[in-house]
Parts: C-alpha cells; sequence; structure tokens
C-alpha cells in the first residue's frame, strides 16, 4: 500500500546463543509469543521468529534465530552465524558452567561475525535468586570487560525479557540509522 512514501523498513537478524538449557528457546517464546514451556523439547525445531518494532516511526523486524538444540553437539554451524547483526549470549545464573561457557560462546561469535554486531549478556532464572551460582557483580563485570550489554532475565515470569532483546535491537538501529 502506498502509505508512507519514503518510508524506510528494515530487517535485521538477531542470534541467540549458549549452553543447552539456559533458556535460549523459551526467552524467544517468551518475547515472540508470551508462551514458556515447562517441557524444553516442546520448543525443538523452531529456526527462527519475527518480531516487529516501530523504533522513531520507522518499521523495524528481528529475525531472532533459536539453534534448535545444535548447541547440544558443539556443532552450531556458520549458516545460523551468517548476517547476524546482534546477538544475546545467554547463561543460566544458577549453573557456574554456563557462565564459564561465555567465553567459548564469545569466541565462536567473532569467529563467525564482525565485531560490530550488537551483544547481550543475558543471566538467564533470575526467578530462582534461592539458588544462584553467579552473581549479579560477576555478571555485570564479565559484560563490562567484553563490552557487552547486560541483564538479568526470567522466561518464566517475564521478568526483562522484552527489555533484552530490544536493547539489541535499537542498538543495532542506532548503528545502522
Ligand atoms: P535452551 O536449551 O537454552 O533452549 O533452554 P530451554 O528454553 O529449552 O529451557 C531449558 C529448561 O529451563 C526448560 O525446562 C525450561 O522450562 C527452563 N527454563 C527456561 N527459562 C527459565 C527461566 O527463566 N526460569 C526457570 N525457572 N526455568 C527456565
Ligand atoms: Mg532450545
Amino acid at each position: 500500500e502506498g502509505g508512507g512514501g519514503g518510508a524506510e523498513s528494515y530487517l535485521f537478524k538477531v542470534v541467540i546463543i549458549g549452553d543447552s538449557a539456559v533458556g535460549k528457546s523459551n526467552l524467544l517464546s517468551r518475547y515472540s509469543r508470551d508462551e514458556f514451556n515447562p517441557n524444553s523439547r516442546a520448543t525443538i525445531g523452531v529456526e527462527f521468529q519475527t518480531q516487529t518494532l516501530t523504533i522513531d516511526g520507522k518499521e523495524v523486524k528481528a529475525q531472532i534465530w533459536d539453534t534448535a538444540g545444535q548447541e547440544r553437539f558443539r556443532a552450531v554451524t556458520s549458516a545460523y552465524y551468517r548476517g547476524a547483526v546482534g546477538a544475546l549470549l545467554v547463561y543460566d545464573i544458577t549453573r557456574s558452567a554456563t557462565f564459564q561457557s561465555i567465553d567459548r560462546w564469545l569466541q565462536e561469535l567473532n569467529t563467525h561475525s564482525d565485531t560490530s554486531v550488537a551483544r547481550i549478556l543475558v543471566g538467564n532464572k533470575c526467578d530462582l535468586g534461592e539458588i544462584r551460582a553467579v552473581s549479579v557483580e560477576d555478571g555485570k563485570n564479565l559484560a563490562e570487560s567484553e563490552g557487552l550489554f547486560f541483564m538479568e532475565t526470567s522466561a518464566l515470569d517475564s521478568t526483562n525479557v522484552k527489555t533484552a532483546f530490544e536493547i539489541v535491537i535499537k542498538e543495532i538501529y542506532n548503528h545502522v540509522s
């Protein structure tokens, strides 16, 4: 339809990476459909979801990719990263090993994409604060030293989920606009 002559629109690819079971698929289903699946297997097979936002009166479509379980085999393919301009690096605040893996995910991201990719470090499952294994301070410090945004989220109770995705999408938009 002809309305808004000259209106620009944008399509950004964003990838979600991190160890198995940190909540990547649930973060995406919470953000795109406001759904949570207690059974992780239920979400396997989703390739990407497209979310439309309006920023500065412009239509911005974020095509957000989920690994669909590939990370279990340590074989997230280069096709997954191709063309990505944003990334969420997710760990589980109740499992230190998933936080320690962030270095490896950052290296993999750096191998497959250029350094201008907008990145946020996401400590998920903050609803489980009573069994926390990674402090907020540790998350903040890592993010600061690697130049990442940082947010703790809960896909279960929705805390900061929208904010985390939109920080990345707005940062990408600021780069290109
Ligand atoms: P993925 O392998 O990283 O995609 O992780 P999933 O999204 O499949 O989640 C793995 C498990 O963690 C599932 O049992 C989810 O229900 C659970 N889970 C995901 N996000 C949260 C969260 O924010 N809080 C809690 N308590 N559980 C979560
Ligand atoms: Mg998954």
